[in-house]
């Protein structure tokens, strides 16, 4: 298990090094940002502590350049105790937990073990898919550079389709992932929505990225209608 330290408080830095050594871990340090994204890009690390204060970029940018550059490595953001607004643009920016500053060594260590657990997947915070994007976190949906309006629902059934490119999915389980059992009226509800989405994200642009696959449900083209 190798770790990445990015802190540029060296008291700090030191502290979680050797903290993370005792642990039998193996754990580099990037005192700055700019440090921190070239060797992510060399090194393939089990985990990356990222300090959200750091001079030049700080963790959000680090993080929001690590995954568009293709990183994955999950990563623990470390944060002021009271910046909520911190944390939500850090998990919003790829970044998979956060721990508020000052913290017990302990917890981090059961963070840092339970994200490694759930692996480096791709699991961009921006989904996309051929030139259809969606951004859970601002609620936007873009098809090439035209931004479009969805309701809500219509929104809940594309991300349920962005978030499973390719896959046929059965009326059933897109009822069951876009809507809850306060929903009474079920029978073609999802018909009626694909219609929707249809007339939105594919025919103004002569596309056809929602596939009927008759007799099961529906698909969304991997390549987006393109
Ligand atoms: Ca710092």
């Amino acid at each position: 298990m190798r770790v990445l330290i990015v802190e540029d408080e060296l008291k700090m830095a030191s502290l979680l090094r050797r903290g993370l050594l005792e642990e039998g871990y193996a754990a580099d340090v990037a005192r700055m940002g700019e440090d921190a994204l070239w060797m992510a890009g060399a090194v393939d690390y089990d985990a990356i502590v990222l300090d959200l204060m750091l001079p030049g970029i700080d963790g959000v940018e680090v993080c929001r350049r690590l995954r568009a550059s293709g990183v994955w490595s999950p990563v623990l953001m470390l944060t002021a105790r009271d910046a909520y607004e911190d944390r939500v643009a850090g998990l919003d920016a790829g970044a998979d937990d956060y721990l508020p500053k000052p913290f017990s060594f302990a917890e981090l260590l059961a963070r840092l073990r339970a994200l490694v657990r759930r692996g480096a997947a791709e699991r961009p915070a921006v989904l996309q898919v051929g030139d259809l994007r969606l951004d859970p976190a601002t609620r936007q949906v873009w098809r090439g550079d035209h931004e479009l309006s969805l309701s809500a629902k219509e929104f809940a059934l594309l991300e349920t389709f962005m978030l499973r490119p390719g896959e046929v999915l059965s009326r059933y389980r897109l009822l069951e992932h876009a809507w809850d059992f306060g929903y009474e009226n079920r029978s073609n509800v999802v018909d009626v929505y694909v219609r929707y989405l249809r007339a939105k994200i594919d025919r103004p642009f002569g596309r056809d990225s929602l596939e009927t696959v008759r007799g099961v449900g529906y698909r969304l083209r991997r390549d987006g209608g393109a």
